[in-house]
């Protein structure tokens, strides 16, 4: 079987993240970068099933900036067995739409029998490229899955639904996106982080995969403006003179906490 994971890099959460107020772009310099971990995990989904069947190959797939490459080589130290790296200028403030064309053409390319993803990335949010890539693909889609058994004939699976589980299964070919209920990735070994050097990584352009990011070929979406978020307010200190639980009370009303 041959799976492809969508791996994404972000700025990292525990650090400085910060917003490019005239291209609304993320300032990948003003702090660390990482693997979002919702993809390594996606990751782990593929290597587990890996282990377990001997011949598996997974494929680590990314579109993302030049400067990327220290990420994809984690995904390869983790355990895949080769990336594919969609780099292109272009492709600075891709929006969703021509992210999921793009992603959705390098899937058809590597002819897997499955792709697994996250559900919502830490930067974007959009939370909407797996089901816009089995769109293109024509494919089944399961979503947000909790829990996920791989087999050759197809993926059985559980989405965690507000008023309880909803159990689901797909055949193969199939884009699964999975949520953080699912566990941590393995860490990168010495023997891994060596052997990721060797491993192939192929680096595509937009020409490769024949997309054309010009908005005259098909219409995108235009950030009009950005905005960064108003810094935290002080919060409210309650002081007790006698009155502090109809004060608490008034400020959970006020609020509609309660
Ligand atoms: C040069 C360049 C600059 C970019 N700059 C930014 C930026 O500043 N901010 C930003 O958010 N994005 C940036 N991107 C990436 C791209 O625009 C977004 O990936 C895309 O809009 C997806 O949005 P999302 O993360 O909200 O998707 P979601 O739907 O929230 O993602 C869900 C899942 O889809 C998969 N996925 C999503 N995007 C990718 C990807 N690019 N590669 C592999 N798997 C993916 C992951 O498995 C992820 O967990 C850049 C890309 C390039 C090539």
């Amino acid at each position: 079987m041959k799976i492809v994971v969508l791996v994404k890099e972000v700025p990292d959460t525990y650090g400085d993240r910060k917003l490019n107020l005239e291209t609304g772009l993320a300032e990948r310099g003003a702090g660390d970068v990482v693997l979002d971990e919702i993809t390594e995990r996606a990751l782990e989904v593929a290597l587990s099933f890996a282990d377990k069947n001997e011949g598996t190959e997974v494929v680590a797939l990314t579109m993302a900036p030049e400067g990327s490459t220290a990420s994809v080589r984690r995904a390869l130290a983790i355990g895949a067995g080769s990336a594919v790296h969609i780099a292109d200028e272009q492709l600075a403030g891709a929006d969703l739409g021509l992210s999921a064309e793009v992603l959705a053409a390098a899937i058809r390319r590597a002819e897997p029998d499955l792709v697994i993803t996250g559900n919502l990335s830490t930067d974007g949010s959009g939370g909407v490229i797996p089901a816009m890539i089995a769109e293109h693909l024509g494919w089944p889609h399961a979503t947000a899955l909790t829990a996920v058994e791989i087999a050759a004939e197809g993926i059985t699976g559980t989405r965690g639904a507000d008023a309880g589980a909803q159990p689901i299964s797909a055949s193969l070919p199939a884009v699964i996106s999975i949520t953080e209920a699912l566990p941590d990735a393995r860490f990168p070994n010495f023997k891994g982080i060596m052997a990721a050097k060797k491993k192939p990584l192929e680096v595509l352009s937009l020409d490769d995969l024949g997309v054309s990011a010009d908005p005259a070929v098909a219409p995108r979406t235009i950030m009009t403006s950005v905005s960064e978020k108003p810094p935290r307010a002080a919060g409210v200190k309650i002081v007790d003179e006698g009155d502090a639980a109809e004060k608490l009370v008034e400020f959970l009303v006020q609020n509609r906490l309660v």
